[in-house]
This record gives C-alpha cells, structure tokens and sequence, in this order.
C-alpha cells in the first residue's frame, strides 16, 4: 500500500436540508429543521437552525416555542429522496476518482489521480463545484494523508467559513494545533468509553493522546485504539471495515479460506453475512435504512489488486432478512468483476433507527409487514433453538466453499441442541 497519498473525507453540508432546498429554494437561508421517523425529534439542521441553539436530536415539543417565535421551517424526513441524492452525489464522485469509499449517505473517502498537494487541493475544490453545480449539494472536503485526519480536516472546515469548504491538513505544526483544540473523545474512532477512560489518566486533548507511548495504547486500548493513534501520526491503517466498526453500525465479515473467483461463491458469502446482520438488527429491536456490500482481494499477495464498495438504501427501514439479501445481491452484482482472487467480503448498515415508531412505506401494506415480522421471529427462534444450520436462506448455500477453517472449533455446548454436552 502507498502511504504517502492522500484521502479526502467529502462530506455533505447539512445533507437531509440541502436536498430539500434543491426542490425548495425558498428554503436557503433560512431555519430549517427535518424531523425524524413520527415527527419526533430533529435529526437535521440548517446552519440557521443550529444557531438559534436546536440540537441534533432535540424532541420537537421540547423546542416548539422557538419554532413559532422564529418561523422554523420543519419538514418531515423523506428517506427515498435523500437516498436518491446520496445515489447521484456518489456516483459523481465514482466517475471523478480511482477510489471512492461510501461511509454513509452523506459521507464518503476519496483517493486522488493528482499527485502533487498543489492539484490534489485543486481536485477539491473542483469536486466540491461540481456537485453544487450539478446536483445543488454544498459539501465539506478535508484532505490528509490518513482517513483519521481527513476526519479531522473536515472538523475544521465545517468550523472556519474562511477555508472556503476545504482544507488539506498535512503540515506536522498544523495537525498538532489543531489537535491541541480537540477533544480525544471527538477523534473519530476514540469513542465515549474510550474518551471516559483516557479522562480517568489525566489526557483531554487530542494531542495528550497523540503523544502518548504507542504500547501503552495498544495495552490499554486495544489494537483498534493503537490504529487510531497511528492514523493521527501520519499512517494510514483503517480500511472501511474499521471504519465501520468504529461506527454505531452493524458489520459483519470474513476472510474467505482461499481465494475466490466465481460471484455465486461470494454471493454466498455475503448472504450468510446479511442474515447475520438482519438477526443482529432484530436482537437490538432496530430496522436500518441502508445496508453496505464490500469485497476485496488480499492486499499481501501477488496479482491485480480490487477493492470496492457499495451502499444500497431502502425507502422503508427493514429488519427483514429476504430484503436484505435482494438488496445486498444487487449491490454485490454492481461491484463484482472478473478475474480477480477474492478474499474477503463482507456486509454493514449505518442508518440505523429504533423499529418502534420507525417510517412506513406508505404504498406498501400495513398487513404485509406484520406477516414479515411473523416470518422473521418463527425463523429466529428455530435458528437460536436447533442452531443456524438447521434452517437457512437458500442464497446461503449449503457447500460453505468460503467458509474459514474452523475445524479445531469446539461444539456449541450451549447455543445447539445437537452439541449438548453428554453426561454419563
Ligand atoms: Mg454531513
């Protein structure tokens, strides 16, 4: 891998509000709030919003005198439109990049063709007019040499008007100032606990982290706190899967145990995944509105190299594993290419929502959805009685070609009725 290049975060202002204002322009400038699933709380705001003190998520009674006094502009959230525009953003930017890596529905990693700092920063710039030419969308760029500092680039940028949206954050003297001003806890990756922890010995900043001894993080935090640490010092180690971890989303994924070729193969792979994921969501009584497919060849050995990734959106939030697999397959057949060794795949969702209250499709039918929560919890309880295998989706396959050696594994003494332990 080349360390030494360059990863832009793009990041679309305000995204849920800025796509409404592309159909309503009316609405630029002004107080601008989009509410979530049953109109409960805000989970989108326009600059002017925010300033007049609206937090994200604030519960819309609590906040309804502002709204009247200010003439806050509120509109309910519209998933099939933002994830419309997310789908155009995203595609534009595939087009005008080697490498686009999608984070989430306003959010995505890009490398750059240009090599020198001068044209990567005008390659920014250029990007960013583009999509507000083309699609109305203003975004945020910040470009470093790891995705953790493209992160906090875009921190910045989101913070000072004068860098004009983007930011190239590469000079040693400037990220340590810049993180001398940020919390640990807002590095991305760091996380709530981890920040709760780091507190506890005396570290605030950012930069205290930064300076910290790098076992002692590993020690003490774990190999995914001492990538964090390295990503801050320059580099870069996070793939998407990482990423996603680092995130509140759901993934899962794995090292296949030798390589593949064929699509079916993979298919199968991801479809394992997917029900994973759907039981994953069920357990935590959430739905999401967008499930990711990515697949990659190994990095460490010889041959073409292919990494790629794909985001699919759904209009109504879904728990619903046969949903999930049919839009992973689609996602997973636009990525797919021949001639490459594939060694891992994987699925994740971000845009997860709590199931209760969450949006119905209004053209599909009340019933239809009750019957899919049936299906799926008659499902889930022969699965967690008799063990996955005894019932599974058919995507799945039942040959596991891709499956890891788990041969020394030990029987599921207490998930598998089959692999009880015997007393004598
Ligand atoms: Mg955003």
């Amino acid at each position: 891998m080349n360390r030494e290049t360059y990863i832009g975060l793009i990041d679309c202002n305000n995204f849920f509000v800025s796509c409404e204002c592309v159909f309503d322009p009316k609405l630029r400038g002004r107080p601008v709030g989009i509410l979530s699933n049953n109109d409960g709380c805000f989970i989108a705001r326009s600059d002017e919003l925010k300033a007049l003190g609206v937090a994200m998520g604030a519960p819309y009674f609590q906040v309804k005198n502002i709204v009247d006094k200010h003439q806050v502009i509120v509109r309910s959230a519209n998933f099939s439109l933002y994830s419309d525009m997310s789908r155009r953003v995203m595609s534009i930017l595939k087009k005008a990049f080697p490498r686009v890596e999608i984070y989430s529905i306003d959010e995505a990693f890009i490398h750059f063709n240009a090599l020198s700092r001068e044209e990567i920063f005008e390659e920014s710039k250029a990007i960013r007019e583009k999509l507000y030419k083309w699609l109305g969308i203003p975004v945020s760029v910040g470009v470093a040499k790891t995705k953790t500092l493209s992160k906090v680039a875009c921190r910045v940028v989101k913070k000072n008007k004068e860098l004009r949206s983007v930011y190239l954050l590469d000079n040693q003297d400037d990220i340590e100032s810049v993180l001398k001003g940020c919390k640990a806890g807002d590095i991305w990756g760091i996380g709530r606990q981890r920040a709760k922890f780091l507190e506890s010995r005396g570290i605030e900043t950012a930069y205290e982290f930064l300076n910290l001894d790098e076992g002692w993080v590993k020690q003490n935090l774990s190999i995914n706190g001492l990538r964090t640490l390295l990503e801050l010092k320059g580099v870069s180690c996070l793939e998407l899967e990482d990423v996603a971890k680092n995130n509140k989303s759901i993934l899962r994924s794995r090292s296949f145990s030798r390589p593949l070729t064929d699509m079916e193969d993979v298919a199968q792979a991801i479809a394992y995944h997917v029900s994973c994921v759907g039981e994953a969501l069920r357990e935590q009584n959430s739905v999401t509105f967008s499930i990711g497919v990515f697949i990659r060849t190994n990095m460490h050995s010889l041959g073409p190299q292919y990494h790629e990734s794909v985001v699919e959106y759904f209009v109504e939030a879904t728990d619903y594993t046969p949903d999930l697999l049919a839009a992973a397959r689609a996602g997973l057949e636009k990525i797919f290419k021949l001639g490459y060794r594939y060694h891992k795949a994987g699925v994740f969702c971000d845009h997860i929502v709590p199931k209760k209250g969450s949006q119905l499709d209004l053209f599909k039918a009340q019933e239809n959805l009750v019957q899919k929560d049936k299906r799926m919890e008659i499902m889930d309880e022969i699965t967690a009685k008799y063990g996955n295998k005894s019932l599974f989706y058919a995507s799945i396959g039942s040959n596991n070609i891709w499956q890891s050696k788990r041969q020394r594994v030990s029987p599921g003494y207490t998930t598998n009725w089959c692999e009880l332990k015997g007393v004598r």
